[in-house]
């Protein structure tokens, strides 16, 4: 193989959460690792949300995400599996979660991204012009707004704004928004919480990922900005930028795997972690249920 001029996708990210300033636990979740960017946004009492959020994002992170129908499968898996604990645990009935999600397809789809998304939580992509939500929430105002009863405008004070349409694991079956997208050189994408998009407008987003050419910086700025500008919720954001490389394909033989690196890290990651294994812990004391018997837990 002579050609040169083979392309490679590069992908630097960052990511940020917060409990906000009125909350006292956050029930957000996320994943950001080799290929798979997640996040979820749980709700349930007795801390049904939080197990709802954690349950998604490790069901989805240890599932395979290779091509876009492992991906929607892998969301499926984290309806079942959230929905069985719920079943399990009197706690916990009728705990869910929202679940948006990229991922980078195989070796055989390099160039490809995937996403998926149920529920209120959003992606966005911005190419330093155009800024565009590319998931459509899952919410009964959103619903409202497609069928040009209410505007955005009402959306925002409506008293049901935060009923959802879809979630992971209310149902025994869900239903998954799913597409793959080509990644352009530039390209930046925000993954967040509905504690984001209550607080700051399309520009106050535009405005931070501009001031902020790097992701973690980025990610870190929205979420003061959230809390800034009142925190009333959780808030939780990945942004992530892509980079196309030329490379040599002389060089790197038939390797145009995606290279991912991670630019910066996680508000008190392991405090979190901590966190998330203790309520893990209690679940399977009270429950027998263990998620870790049904996918890999990570150490803590
Ligand atoms: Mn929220």
């Amino acid at each position: 193989m002579n050609e040169s001029g083979k392309r490679r996708l590069s992908l630097s990210w960052g990511a940020a959460t917060d409990q906000g300033r009125i909350r006292s636990t956050n029930q957000d979740a996320m994943y950001t690792d080799s290929g798979l960017f997640a996040v979820a946004d749980g709700m349930g009492g007795h801390q049904g949300g939080e197990v709802a959020a954690n349950i998604a994002v490790r069901t989805l992170s240890s599932a395979k995400h290779d091509s876009l129908e492992n991906f929607e499968s892998a969301f499926v898996e984290a309806n079942r599996v959230v929905h069985q604990t719920a079943l399990t645990e009197p706690n916990l009935h009728g705990m869910g979660t929202t679940l948006t999600a990229i991922a980078v397809l195989g070796a055989s789809d390099s160039r490809h991204l995937a996403i998926a998304n149920v529920g209120d939580s959003r992606i966005y992509r911005f190419n330093g012009a155009e800024f565009e939500q590319l998931t459509l929430d899952h919410s009964y105002v959103a619903e409202l707004v497609r069928r040009e009863e209410i505007t955005e405008a009402d959306a925002a004070t409506h008293p049901y704004r935060n009923m959802l349409t879809r979630a992971i694991g209310v149902h025994s079956e869900v239903q998954v928004d799913s597409w793959r997208l080509t990644p352009k050189e530039g390209d930046r994408f925000i993954l967040c919480s509905d504690g984001l998009t209550n607080e700051l407008s399309d520009i106050d987003l535009m405005k931070h990922l501009l001031q902020n050419p790097l992701a973690s910086n980025a990610a870190r700025a929205l979420v003061r900005a959230a809390n800034m500008h009142g925190g009333r919720d959780n808030t939780t954001v990945i942004v992530i930028n892509v980079n196309i490389e030329n490379i040599q394909t002389k060089e790197f033989g038939e390797d145009t795997r995606v290279n991912e690196e991670q630019s910066n890290s996680l508000i008190s990651e392991n405090k979190r972690t901590r966190l998330i294994s203790k309520l893990f812990l209690r679940l399977k004391r009270t429950t027998g249920f263990d998620p870790s018997d049904v996918k890999n837990l990570e150490e803590s």
